[in-house]
């Protein structure tokens, strides 16, 4: 895989990695404090290209637990001694082996056992949901707290004033993203908006000034739409959740022989099956203990 560094702002570089932005602000020449460790899948060689470029990980900042954004949080504690920050509630689920295997629940169990020991970490510093701060390595970074994508998900905002919006935002159009709790992500964007900030940096990836940030928020808003047009159509009789998971994978063109792409796009049925029903433009049974999804009529 190939690494690339980048200026954003300033002290605030970031790393890009395949569809992965990893933000860092330099502390001095070595010294970095990071925002997330990307995904597990290249924690290994993440750790490499950043001893190569002679870098020193005296920080982590977490956004959120998923396996795409610690990958390497316990590799760079044990090798560079990183003062970790995170949520209150990443930092239970970080430190704790069984809680970090059941979080990646839609991965088979074997490959979240393999997995966790580049991942666990134990937090120094512990956010709370009503911080609006938190210092790390003697400096102050601003704290966005960011539910929906996760329900403590995190932004984190560098002294150069570039906030970084993890996973609560993505910059392009993606087939299908992943969807915890929609209600709440939408508001989240809302207040978003009302933020003020010269960069926002996403997970996902690239970044954009204050002024092209409200484009962005509308392409988010109209994948969540363009995703209920396609459940309301697909839900045309009454269904269980396989029938309709894989009319979705047909129309969306998603790969069926893609045993990770299926496990992924499987996970977050879920979410967006709750919204529709929240919407109103779907009704959910239980019939002979199943869920059974039907049209409005
Ligand atoms: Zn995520």
């Amino acid at each position: 895989m190939r690494f690339k560094i980048e200026k954003i702002k300033d002290n605030t570089w970031c790393i890009l990695a395949r569809d992965t932005l990893i933000p860092f602000y330099k502390l001095d020449e070595n010294n970095i404090v990071l925002i997330d460790s990307g995904s597990v899948f290249f924690a290994g060689e993440l750790l490499r290209f950043i001893e190569e470029n002679g870098l020193h990980v005296s920080g982590i900042l977490t956004s959120h637990t998923h396996i795409d954004h610690i990958g390497a949080h316990g590799l760079l504690q044990n090798k560079h001694h990183s003062e970790i920050a995170a949520s209150f509630v990443d930092s239970a689920i970080s430190s704790n082996k069984n809680e970090l295997i059941d979080a990646c629940g839609y991965l088979p169990m074997d490959m979240r056992t393999s997995m966790w020991r580049t991942v666990y970490f134990n937090a120094d510093a512990v956010i709370m949901p009503t911080d609006t701060e938190v210092t790390l390595c003697g400096t102050k970074f601003g704290v966005l707290q960011l539910p929906g994508h996760t329900a403590s998900h995190l932004g984190f905002v560098t002294p150069d004033d570039v906030a970084y919006l993890g996973d609560a935002m993505i910059s392009h159009h993606s087939k299908i993203a992943y969807a915890h709790n929609l209600p709440s992500e939408i508001a989240t964007r809302e207040n978003i908006l009302k933020t003020d900030h010269e960069i926002y940096a996403f997970a996902h990836k690239g970044w954009c000034t204050k002024e092209e940030l409200p484009e962005i928020a509308e392409l988010n808003q109209k994948m969540i739409d363009e995703m209920m047009d396609i459940f309301t159509e697909i839900i045309d009789h009454e269904m269980g959740q396989d029938e309709i998971f894989l009319a979705l994978i047909a129309k969306l063109g998603i790969d069926a022989e893609d045993p990770m792409k299926m496990l992924q796009s499987r996970a977050y049925l879920a979410g967006y099956l709750s919204y529709l029903v929240l919407l109103g433009r779907a009704k959910l049974d239980f019939i002979h203990g199943c869920l059974r999804f039907s049209p409005v009529d």
